[in-house]
């Protein structure tokens, strides 16, 4: 047992706060304060670091960042649906960079990730796969690891993971045996091109770029960024990240709103601050999805302006039934920003 306050996170997390505080400070689960609020970022120990050139998808990747910004997009389709998948991927395929196959509250029980990319990857598109601490303990997810590179995936993104508590199925045990930090290493280790995520306006805001720093010391080489506002907060993020040394590209977030249920649902994710105004004026707009479109597309021009930014990843919410017009207005936005080339 150890003195720090993760040993009462219900996260088992020793490397806190996690992306789900409150804009009050309360813990993701519920109306208690986070146990890391007022506590000071814990270094990564910087253990001898195992490292491994990435795989081929992950360095042509890596090489395209350092041309143009990149974009990757969520992955729409609809849970445990092959031909979902299959759709959504064919639909994306050559308007983005990549695909994150990642995680979705209202649909916990997923394909497993090394599963879920093959089935992408069949469509010709590069994965960005997503890996969370909530499902699997460390057996299980280095497994999972050894089998993202073995089908050579573009890159993973090591996150903690939301609480089972938040998603739609609470009855199922939360395992975190890791976390983000203690995964992203592993990951690394396996020859694969590792991001992680970080929440700007989750409080301790001042202490957010300090948490990435050690996520970087860890061995991520991205940071993939939850909303927070609009392109000066990004900077204001990069800004503080760079000054607590790290100096990894930043891509953030770009919400891709076509209907109410995407507007609500979005607004509703922990710490997620969408740019201002930008949900209403899909809502008032005659034409949802032309709207949703133009104002990602603005918005995600605006946030590539900024220092340190190397691309966007546009996040989306498909209404049950509408997950290939969700794809069609990624890709939209995606070849409106030069991607998939
Ligand atoms: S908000 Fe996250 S880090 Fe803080 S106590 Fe709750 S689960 Fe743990």
């Amino acid at each position: 047992m150890t003195d720090r306050p993760g040993h009462a996170c219900p996260k088992h997390m020793t490397y806190g706060p996690c992306g789900g505080v409150g804009v009050d400070g309360s813990c993701e689960i519920g109306p208690e304060p986070c146990v890391f609020l007022h506590d000071p970022v814990v270094p990564w120990p910087g253990m001898p670091q195992a490292d491994a050139e990435p795989g081929a998808a992950g360095r042509a990747f890596r090489d395209l960042m350092r041309r143009r910004p990149v974009v990757i997009s969520g992955m729409p389709a609809a849970a445990l649906d092959a031909r979902s998948v299959a759709d959504t991927a064919e639909v994306l395929g050559g308007s983005v960079d990549a695909v994150l196959t990642g995680d979705m509250p209202a649909a916990r029980v997923q394909f497993p990730p090394a599963y879920h990319a093959m089935l992408v990857q069949e469509r010709g598109i590069p994965v960005w796969a997503g890996l969370n601490c909530r499902d699997r303990n460390r057996v299980a997810l280095e497994g999972e690891i050894a089998a993202l590179a073995h089908a050579g995936v573009a890159g993973v993104h090591c996150v903690t993971g939301d609480h089972t508590f938040t998603g739609h199925r609470p009855d199922a045990a939360a395992v975190f045996d890791l976390e983000s930090h203690e995964l992203v290493p592993r990951a690394r280790a396996a020859g694969l091109l590792v991001s992680v995520a970080e929440s700007p306006a989750a409080p301790p805001v001042e202490r957010r770029g300090g948490r990435l720093a050690q996520k970087v010391r860890a061995g991520a080489r991205l940071c993939l960024l939850q909303f927070c506002g609009e392109a000066q907060d990004v900077a204001a993020f990069v800004r503080s990240a760079r000054a607590a040394g790290a100096d990894v590209p930043v891509l953030p977030a770009v919400p891709v709103i076509v209907d109410e249920y995407g507007a609500r649902v979005m607004a509703s994710f922990a710490a997620a601050v969408l740019p201002a105004g930008l949900a209403d004026s899909v809502r008032r707009a005659g034409d949802p999805v032309a709207a949703g479109i133009e104002a990602a597309v603005c918005h995600a021009r605006e946030l590539l302006t900024v220092a340190g930014v190397a691309g966007v990843v546009l996040n989306g919410v498909a209404t049950g039934g509408a997950e290939t017009l969700l794809a069609r207005s990624m890709a939209a936005v995606g070849r409106a920003l030069g991607a998939g080339r």
